[in-house]
């Protein structure tokens, strides 16, 4: 059995770096992985969500709307 155990709320929050390797830009967004692979195809696996700073929000905004046609599978 394994019960749900939920992560101490102040144990891995607070502390924060953009996702891009090599970047330590103040976080202004949080994507989903899916979403932020969109943009960014080599995010490593198992994050639940990526953290992204000014510049690469912007890149990843910049990236999206250019591959618009990948439509999304409906939900
Ligand atoms: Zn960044």
């Amino acid at each position: 059995m394994t019960p749900e155990r939920r992560a101490a709320p102040t144990a891995t929050v607070g502390v924060e770096a953009c996702a891009r390797p090599g970047c330590a830009e103040a976080i202004v967004r949080h994507l989903s992985l899916p979403e932020a692979r969109k943009a960014f195809p080599d995010l490593a696996d198992g994050l639940r969500s990526v953290a992204l700073c000014r510049l690469h929000y912007k890149e990843w905004k910049k990236r999206t709307k250019e591959s618009r046609k990948l439509d999304r599978l409906g939900w």
